[in-house]
């Protein structure tokens, strides 16, 4: 879970960061108030999940309140395009307003985990606020890699040789303190990825984080009530969420073929074979364990939503749930909710031909198969068809306007 960049500084600001004094504002009139009591001139930013906002227009500089409240406005209406959001970009709900920071200096610095070394990584540089990629390409030799062990934690030493290396000497205990109570941030609140980009020295030689990015992991979040209640869900695709509430892990993908999978695992099988038989998944979807009728109509639901699907693929293991009930479920499922693409079946597991059986005598139509290559290539050919008929349609029906 990512944090926005407010939310972020909170926390940092509770272990003692020095971060820039500021506040959220959710309408243009709030930028004018918060700028009013911070005083001139302010910074405006827009707090969205993505970082590159700079670059893409995302941070201004405001010497009034009255343009504080002008650029807020603009900005809150503004979908915002930056390198990583691709080209629909993110909208703009709220902005930070902050005092401007006098800088001397900018810096990076970041902590992650290193998967290769099972560690959290520091990573620094003199090089600050331009990207990390940046400067790992132009200037390797002025990123600095400190691998923590855990279990010890960021030792003395090393916070010492990382006050040298980023010539904060003139810093000294101020700078330690901060870098240790980053890494305890880090620990703490379960984070993936830490970063500062930039930490700046202003011009009266003190340290600030200007900016910050916050990940948590996912996995942690049940321990960290604390850190759950910040979850933005403005930014996430309406479908994953809806997915989400009904206890389904669902994630939208760019090609035509629905998938409905039980298991993670089974789940990336299923679209690496379908991709090897030339189709493209819409999505990855793990209804659960237990593939009832409701987390399957559920499935259904979202799937068929998407007019990009042509065809859906139903690939259930019955391990903790029998291939029968699996299809009854299925039958009643397609019952509720009217599908009108392709449906290809495979079941397997524990009682795999009662569950076949019942497949066979169901009223509706659809398409069964036993093994899963023979499936993958069943569903990727009738999307392809399906896809085919759809664009056919749509051209006799503009054929027909024509005429008219
Ligand atoms: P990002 O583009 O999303 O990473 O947003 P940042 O918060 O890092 O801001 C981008 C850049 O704007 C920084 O690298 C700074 O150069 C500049 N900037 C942001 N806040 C201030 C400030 O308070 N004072 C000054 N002088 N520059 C700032
Ligand atoms: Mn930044």
């Amino acid at each position: 879970m990512k944090l926005h960049e407010y939310q972020a500084k909170e926390v940092l600001a509770s272990y003692g960061i020095p971060v820039p004094e500021g506040r959220v504002a959710h309408f243009p009139y709030d930028a004018w108030m918060v700028s009013m009591e911070l005083g001139l001139p302010v910074v405006i930013k827009a707090q969205v999940l993505t970082g590159g906002r700079g670059k893409a227009g995302g941070v201004k500089l405001a010497k009034t309140s009255d343009e504080a409240r002008d650029i807020a406005q603009e900005l809150f209406g503004k979908k915002l395009v930056t390198k990583q959001t691709g080209p629909q970009g993110v909208k703009v709900r709220k902005v930070l307003v902050e005092k401007v920071a006098d800088i001397d200096r900018e810096l990076y610095f970041s902590i992650v985990i290193d998967r290769t070394t099972s560690r959290p990584t520091v990573i620094a540089s003199k090089r600050g606020g331009m990207s990390i990629e940046e400067v790992a390409e132009q200037y390797p030799e002025d990123i600095i890699k400190i691998p923590i062990d855990p279990a010890v934690g960021f030792l003395p030493y090393q916070i010492r040789r990382l006050k040298y290396d980023l010539d904060l000497v003139e810093q000294g205990k101020e700078a330690q303190k901060i870098f240790s109570a980053l890494y305890k941030a880090f620990m703490d609140k379960d984070c993936s990825l830490l970063e500062l980009n930039p930490l700046v020295v202003v011009k009266n030689g003190h340290l600030i984080a200007l900016d910050a990015k916050m990940t948590i992991d996912d996995n942690a979040l049940y321990r960290k009530k604390e850190i759950s209640k910040m979850r933005d869900l403005t930014e996430s695709n309406p479908d994953e969420l809806e997915a989400r509430f009904a206890g389904l892990n669902f994630i939208k993908l760019e090609g035509n073929i629905g998938c409905m999978v039980n298991g993670a695992g089974l789940a990336m099988t299923t679209m690496d074979v379908i991709k090897l038989a030339g189709g493209e998944p819409a999505n990855f979807l793990d209804v659960g364990g237990e593939a009832t009728p409701d987390t399957i109509s559920k499935g259904f639901e979202i799937i068929t939503r998407d007019p990009k699907v042509k065809a859906i693929f139903i690939n259930i293991f019955g391990g903790i749930v029998r291939c029968d009930k699996v299809a009854n479920g299925i039958i009643q499922a397609l019952k509720t909710v009217k599908v009108k693409i392709p449906v290809v079946i495979r079941l397997t597991g524990m009682n795999k031909e009662e569950g076949m059986e019942i497949l066979k005598k169901a009223p509706m139509k659809f398409y069964i198969a036993e093994d899963l290559r023979e499936a993958a290539k069943m569903v990727s050919e009738l999307s392809k068809k399906q896809a085919a008929t759809t664009t056919k349609k749509a051209e006799e029906k503009t054929e027909e306007k024509k005429e008219k």
